[in-house]
């Protein structure tokens, strides 16, 4: 019954959790200058987990201080210790990692299982992946007349890092990590709605760390947004999430004219080809529905299926969506969690409205999906809509819920045009077994990323980022490493006479 699943949440949020967080400015854990806090929401049952501070724009100018105090002796570390700082911080994920697992299934709704085989071990891989690049930041020399020219690669500063609720431990990691291995300072800001498991993180860390390197100001972001970034000594923002936050960010970027990365949402196209292995397109395009229901901003929410294969394909996706289990996410054997707010929960059911009321057909779910065991857990059903046309609300915009749609093609050009013909440009999968086909479409698609025959198949040190609408700047890969730098060029001339 329910009162079984609450109390087995609240048992493991007394264990692995503190009633309050501060946020972490200095070296220290400290009351926001608000004196207010927020309820951190257990989606699956609706109870409280813990609170956060509930920032304002004096935390977020305290914490930029103390990272620009922090600045001039962090720079100077050497690139072995920052890469044992950066590997530790790995090691110390990984030693941990069914605590921090456990962390965001209690706060993001995601299940427990898939938390430790996607979410930490894709964090762990960032502080793998940039704990080595601390020695590949170097200049060059170039040969000048009757010279020497250096061209030098010298860390920004103070960088600004915003965050969303999806994949805490993954977003924290990909940002924290490339930055710090630059040799800059940080001011993090999680997501309101989930962002225990980076506190927690950063309490196992923080001997680590000297004070004012690695600060976290928690709250709303329109709170501490325009103070945090327009900051005279902020020297950079990173950011992941919404369009208009984004725009929002932008405009204060603009004060003091610093430099972005902006990584937004997607509406990634799938294209299913006639001579696709069926199986493995059907297990793509549900892993694409369902994982972290369907919060993923790389999820492949349109699927265009050739209609030679389209009843075949249709019916084996369907199968297995009809399969997957709902149900408390602390459980090994769930397979799809509840969205992770209410907010997120209504805008996900305003779709599947929206859908319906364009006249799309609904073939699989199509609503609040009943939980026995928790009834107040905001459960959505896996949703496939057929019928779609491509300028439908439910195929343009980003729903980030467990829904699809399948629109099906006959022509190369016209499924490629469809698959173009969308404002974001993130993500994307083919199914073809044709080598030519696949790289001559994987050209076409306007795209960051394209994952043939196999979606989701991240490959640590490869680049991650949007085309169009989607945003602009890499993640996950060295290129990163050119966004926390700058270069300087010293030309140095022999004093040996007259110019
Ligand atoms: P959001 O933009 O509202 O929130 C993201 C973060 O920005 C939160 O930390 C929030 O507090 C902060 N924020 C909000 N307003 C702010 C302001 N004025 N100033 C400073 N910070 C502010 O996004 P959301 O709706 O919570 O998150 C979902 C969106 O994020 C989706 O659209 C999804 O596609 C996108 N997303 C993208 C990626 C990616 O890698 N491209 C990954 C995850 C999520």
């Amino acid at each position: 019954g329910d009162q079984s699943v609450i109390k087995r949440h609240q048992e493991l949020a007394q264990k692995l959790l503190q009633p309050v967080y501060g946020h972490y400015i200095n070296g220290e854990w400290v009351e926001s200058r608000s004196r207010e806090t927020i309820d951190m929401v257990d989606p699956t049952t609706g109870q409280t987990l813990a609170k956060i501070q509930s920032g304002v724009g004096e935390d977020a100018v305290r914490a930029v201080e103390a990272a620009a105090a922090a600045f001039p002796s962090w720079s100077a570390t050497s690139p072995a210790q920052r890469q044992e700082i950066l590997a530790e911080m790995g090691r110390r994920l990984k030693a941990r990692a069914e605590d921090f697992a456990m962390i965001d299934t209690l706060d993001n709704g995601k299940p427990f299982m898939e938390a430790m085989h996607f979410d930490i071990p894709m964090a762990i891989e960032q502080f793998q992946v940039f704990s080595g690049m601390p020695w590949l930041i170097h200049g060059l020399t170039m040969e000048v007349p009757n010279g020497l020219g250096l061209v030098l690669r010298e860390p920004l500063g103070v960088c600004a890092q915003i965050i969303p609720w999806n994949v805490p431990l993954i977003m924290m990691a990909s940002k924290i990590a490339p930055a710090l291995a630059a040799g800059n300072t940080v001011v993090l800001k999680p997501a309101e709605t989930v962002c225990l498991s980076v506190l927690a993180f950063v309490k196992e860390v923080q001997d680590l760390l000297p004070p004012g390197v690695l600060n976290v100001v928690t709250g709303y972001g329109p709170n501490i947004g325009e103070a945090l970034v327009t900051h005279p000594l902020v020297r950079k923002v990173a950011f992941t999430g919404s369009r208009p936050t984004a725009q929002k960010l932008i405009q204060y970027a603009s004060v003091n004219i610093i430099p972005q990365t902006m990584e937004l949402g997607g509406k990634s196209a799938n294209i299913v080809c006639a001579d696709a292995n069926l199986d493995g397109a059907a297990e793509g395009a549900a892993m694409s529905t369902v994982l972290n229901k369907g919060e993923v901003c790389l999820a492949g929410s349109r699927t265009f299926v050739h209609v030679d294969v389209l009843e075949e394909f249709t019916e084996k996706f369907l199968a297995l969506l009809a399969r997957v289990p709902s149900g408390d996410p602390t459980e090994p054997g769930t397979v799809l969690g509840p969205q992770a707010s209410r907010m997120q929960y209504d805008k996900i059911l305003g779709y599947i409205d929206a859908g319906r009321k364009e006249g799309a057909q609904c073939l699989i779910g199509g609503g609040r999906r009943e939980v026995e065991a928790c009834p107040d857990g905001l459960f959505i059903e896996p949703t496939v809509f057929a019928g779609v046309r491509n300028e439908m609300r439910i195929a343009q915009e980003e729903i980030f819920g467990p829904v699809n749609v399948v629109i099906p093609w006959s022509d190369e050009d016209e499924v490629i045009r469809m698959a173009n013909d969308n404002l974001y440009g993130l993500g994307g999968g083919l199914w073809t077994r044709d080598l030519n086909r696949a790289h001559r479409m994987a050209r076409r698609m306007e795209t960051g990323t394209v994952w043939i025959n196999r979606y989701y198949n991240f490959v640590g040190g490869m680049p991650i980022g949007g085309y169009k609408g989607s945003g602009f700047g890499r993640e996950f890969a060295a290129e990163v490493l050119n966004h926390y730098t700058q270069t300087k060029s010293v030309i140095i001339s022999p004093d040996d006479g007259p110019m």
